[in-house]
């Protein structure tokens, strides 16, 4: 189910949960939220794309580190890889693009990249 965040009217008169932006699960057919469930605001529903492709991440990217490290413990590193590679493009997250680039070095890859790297040094 989509989260979608909402933010007061005004503010200044927001509790601690929708002052700093409330987030609230619901199904696309439900309706959107009016007044702030804790305070009884107004509030209004905020569109942004990008928030709203990082509030689904966290729990997907844990997911994923996890796994990784699962992976890597076992020297599976082409396994390591490959989720790494295919979830940083998705998230653009360079730290782990630079990791699944490891991974691939040790599973024995032959990366442009890392070849080059890897005369350089
Ligand atoms: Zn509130």
């Amino acid at each position: 189910m989509p989260i979608y965040e909402y933010e007061p009217l005004s503010p200044e008169a927001g509790c601690d949960k929708c002052a700093n932006r409330l987030e609230v699960i619901q199904g696309i057919n439900e309706p959107s939220l009016s007044v702030c469930p804790y305070c009884g605001q107004r509030v209004k529903k905020i569109i942004s794309w990008c928030r709203a492709a990082v509030v689904e991440t966290p729990e997907e990217q844990t997911r994923v580190n996890k796994k990784i490290g699962e992976y890597e413990k076992e020297g599976m590193w082409s396994h390591a890889a490959e989720l790494g590679d295919k979830h940083s493009e998705k998230i653009k997250d360079k730290n782990m693009k630079s990791r699944a680039l490891e991974n691939y070095k040790k599973a024995g890859y032959s990366v442009s990249s890392l070849e080059k790297h890897a005369k350089d040094t």
